[in-house]
């Protein structure tokens, strides 16, 4: 693989203006495996202007039409699911069973919205007066523009751009720069499944100024971001001032409740895997453990024995678990963060890069830290690494306590075998996705995904909640009297 990947607009594979190109880099060996176009305002103009032009007849097309091509992008995806899952692994780094599951959830996701084209119902509703109709109908917002963070490369773009497309948005695609050939691979399957020219438009290139160029364009009518809070919070902000629709799902620091009622090794193997697997690189990764006092020490002692059978390498050999980090930047935050958890808690495993066979990769052991406090920065602050601190509590209520005490609240967990406990923490706990007995992770095609607080704001993604961003409701009031209205009507 040492490909150029190129923008697609308009139906072309075309080069950037700018003549530049970016490095797209293995984190597992640090080598160079292709180059990327890096784009500008220009490009964004001509795959908006080529979004523009393809809107009218694709929102024409019925939904269940627009769903057939899903449902065939669906099985090309699970076609290519192999080849997808290892070049997902190569540019990104998670351990190839990480990439065959986003392969999974890419290919859910796509056929839940082909069969949404069926639906997508709107309502009838009763009128106040005799021989009136009124229903609802949902139709399209219009362009829409895509933007997307790096771990997650297939999936995320397609939730997003299998919601749009089946609602009849046209769309301009920002993917990240770091993993240009699931972008590109994901293209190549949406034109086989025959997606007309001008409706998917691909524009690679800087956040900054080909993020801003999408969010501030006149035709494009909304923008569904997922990545950082300082870069959702400025373009929500920036799509305001432009009156913009705008979603945005932003960072988490997750929190995984262990009971003294738990099932400790059940717990354990959960923690590890949510704050692990994926090299702690999901939003929805688990990154605080919070115990209750009483069973702190032989959770703990289950998690570091788990932690320490894990295996680090290059993600593309089988059996390996734990990929690297997904570049150097990456790798140098991460590890400020773990210098920081040095001097606020207890070290308890890992806490270095690895060296050896893994030098010219960007790996880092993966590390606990016990003695966590909630206040401690490793606690607050999304590290977006291998990185699990282990804060220990009096009991339920201080365990709530602190797992809502964060800015954020994408997703937790609780280990229980209280109903009554389980049913309050479903009530009082802040995040919008909750887990019992199960890890902080996963989810499915069919199901609402995102934040509450600092998390997300603008909407649900995936499930049919997804489809409330996608579209504007048309309201439509029929009369069938021929009779004029009287003045008690208003
Ligand atoms: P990022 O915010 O740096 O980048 C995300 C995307 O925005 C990329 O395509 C990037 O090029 C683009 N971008 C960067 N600067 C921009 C700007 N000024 N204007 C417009 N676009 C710009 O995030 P990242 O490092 O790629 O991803 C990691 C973050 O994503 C973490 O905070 C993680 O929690 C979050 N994330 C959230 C979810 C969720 O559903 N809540 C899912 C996955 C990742």
């Amino acid at each position: 693989m040492t490909e150029l990947v190129r923008n697609y607009i308009g139906g072309q594979w075309v080069v950037a203006a700018s003549g530049t190109t970016a490095n797209n880099i293995n984190p597992a060996t640090g080598q160079v495996i292709g180059q990327v176009v890096v784009s500008g305002a220009a490009e964004v103009q001509a795959a908006v202007e080529a979004a523009w032009a393809a809107l009218p007849s694709w929102r024409a097309l019925p939904g269940p039409k627009r769903g057939e091509i899903l449902f065939r992008a669906a099985a090309l995806l699970r076609d290519r699911a192999e080849e997808l899952a290892r070049v997902l692994t190569t540019e990104e780094g998670k351990a190839l069973a990480d990439a065959r599951g986003e392969v999974t959830r890419a290919g859910n996701c796509l056929e839940f919205f082909a069969g949404e084209g069926r639906r997508m119902f709107g309502q009838t509703i009763p009128s106040e007066l005799a021989h009136n109709v009124i229903y609802t109908q949902r139709v399209p917002v219009g362009v829409v523009g895509i933007i997307t963070p790096w771990n997650f490369p297939l999936a995320i773009p397609v939730w997003k751009a299998a919601a749009a497309l089946v609602c009849g948005n046209t769309v301009v695609f920002k993917p990240a720069s770091l993993t240009p050939l699931c972008a590109q691979r994901l293209t190549e399957i949406l034109i086989e499944a025959g997606l007309p020219r001008g409706v998917w438009n691909v524009v690679f290139g800087p956040g900054a100024t080909v993020g801003d160029a999408l969010t501030t364009h006149p035709r494009v009518a909304a923008l569904s971001f997922t990545g950082s809070n300082e870069v959702g919070q400025r373009l929500y902000a920036l799509g305001a001032q432009h009156r913009k629709k705008v979603q945005c799902e932003m960072g988490g620091k997750n929190a995984l409740i262990v009971l003294e009622d738990a099932d400790l090794d059940l717990a354990a193997a959960a923690t590890v895997q949510g704050a692990f697997h994926s090299t702690g690189q999901r939003c929805t990764a688990t990154s605080r453990a919070v115990v209750v006092r009483s069973v702190a020490r032989a959770f703990t002692d289950k998690v570091l024995a788990y932690t320490h059978a894990l295996r680090v390498g290059n993600g593309l050999e089988e059996g390996v678990q734990v990929g690297p980090l997904v570049d150097e930047k990456q790798l140098g935050s991460v590890l400020s963060y773990i210098e920081i958890g040095k001097r606020e808690a207890r070290l308890l495993c890992g806490g270095e890069r690895l060296g050896g066979p893994l030098a010219s990769g960007y790996f880092v052991a993966p590390t606990v830290f016990g003695d966590a406090r909630p206040e401690h920065r490793i606690c607050q602050e999304e590290i977006f690494g291998p990185v699990l601190s282990i804060i220990e509590v009096a009991d339920f209520d201080e365990a709530i306590e602190v797992t809502n005490g964060v800015r954020y609240g994408l997703t937790s967990s609780i280990y229980t075998s209280d109903v009554s406990r389980v049913f309050r923490y479903i009530d009082r706990v802040e995040t919008g996705i909750l887990h019992i007995n199960s890890p902080t992770v996963g989810g499915e095609a069919q199901v609402p995904f995102g934040g509450m607080k600092d998390t997300g704001i603008g909407g649900r993604e995936q499930g049919t909640a997804a489809l409330d961003f996608f579209t504007e409701w048309k309201s439509i009031y029929i009369d069938y009297t021929g009779a004029k209205r009287t003045a008690t009507f208003y």
